[in-house]
């Protein structure tokens, strides 16, 4: 891995660099074009604005490894909150939410799984009160494990619940023969985190993770949620709909807010369902030090706008 993405990376860990990050007004105009703001009405007008326009969304609020059960409470409230005041909009799953476990008290040292698990089901009570979906949200390797079983166990009451795996993971292949059966949703990206050789494949290898992630998934009976911005996946994975007799209802495309929105559009233009990851909230450091890492011109992006004042 490039020194400077594992640089980004590590910086993306600091609690110290995010708060003074996050404090300063210098960086916010830039933040803005990943982020939809820090209020839930900034969340609900991206939404709208979205929506409109042919898109769906999934909604992330932004905040991870939460080191307090006081903390896991008010991101549940403003996870509740935010899936009520989306109302109808949400109906149908086409505004969704996406959640990091990690937020809901998975990394606490006493009884994390147990606490996240319980936060996460009252997320899913509300989504299913308001007829629509959650996705896990997958982190760094050493939690893999326990995001799939805190998923199999919300399964049990609601099946429609999602999760993400990283193509970048060498298990990730057997993660998706694994849910792959009738109704499982699985959203397939790379993986935005520094992982070691030990776990995981590195450069190139990542692609073809991904084409043979792509493939299991497709000729299976889940519902894959295709999420990248990189054309040779994205043609990669139009090819193996056609070859798979996929029905433009039994897949989607996912891409981040501020990324690509040409194709995104251009995806929606060609009859397929296209899903924008909306993040919003205060903490938005960690998530925007790792779009910074994942490429370069998006930090000379940020340097400029920074330089400019
Ligand atoms: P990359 O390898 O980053 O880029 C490949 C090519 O894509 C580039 O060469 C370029 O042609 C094009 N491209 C990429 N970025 C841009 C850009 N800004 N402008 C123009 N072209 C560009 N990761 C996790 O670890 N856990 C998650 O739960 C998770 N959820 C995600 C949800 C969604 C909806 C998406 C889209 C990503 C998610 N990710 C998640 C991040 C993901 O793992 C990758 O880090 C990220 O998507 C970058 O990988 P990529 O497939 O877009 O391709």
């Amino acid at each position: 891995m490039p020194i400077l993405r594992r640089l980004l990376l590590a910086s993306a860990r600091s609690a110290k660099l995010g708060s003074l990050a996050e404090r300063s007004r210098l960086v916010r105009p830039v933040v803005d074009r990943f982020v939809a703001g820090s209020s839930e009405a900034d969340a609900v007008h991206t939404t709208g604005r979205l929506l409109s326009s042919g898109l769906n969304v999934t909604l992330d609020f932004l905040g991870e490894d939460a080191d307090s059960a006081e903390q896991t409470a008010a991101t549940v409230a403003a996870y509740c909150s935010v899936i009520n005041a989306l109302g109808r909009a949400t109906a149908g799953g086409r505004a969704e939410v996406s959640v990091k476990l990690s937020a809901l008290g998975q990394a606490l040292p006493r009884d994390g799984d147990k606490i996240a698990l319980e936060n996460a089901r009252q997320i899913c009570e509300a989504a299913a009160a308001a007829d629509t979906t959650v996705t896990l949200d997958m982190e760094d390797h050493t939690t893999t494990d326990r995001t799939l079983g805190t998923l199999q166990d919300l399964r049990a009451d609601f099946p429609w619940v999602g999760v993400a795996l990283q193509a970048y993971l060498t298990r990730t292949a057997g993660d998706c023969r694994d849910l792959s059966g009738p109704g499982s949703r699985v959203r397939l990206c790379k993986g935005a985190y520094a992982e070691p050789t030990s776990v995981a494949y590195q450069g190139n290898a990542v692609n073809d993770s991904y084409r043979s992630c792509l493939e299991i998934l497709l000729s299976g009976e889940g519902y894959p949620m295709i999420a990248t911005h990189d054309p040779k996946m994205i043609s990669a994975a139009r090819e193996l709909i056609v070859r798979q007799n996929r029905t433009p209802d039994s897949y989607e495309f996912q891409m981040l807010l501020g990324i690509r929105p040409e194709e995104q559009r251009a995806l929606v233009g060609s009859g397929n369902r296209v899903r924008i990851y909306v993040p919003y909230g205060g903490q938005w450091y960690a998530y925007f030090m790792r779009r910074l890492a994942e490429r370069p011109a998006n930090l000379t992006f940020f340097l400029r706008a920074l330089a400019s004042g």
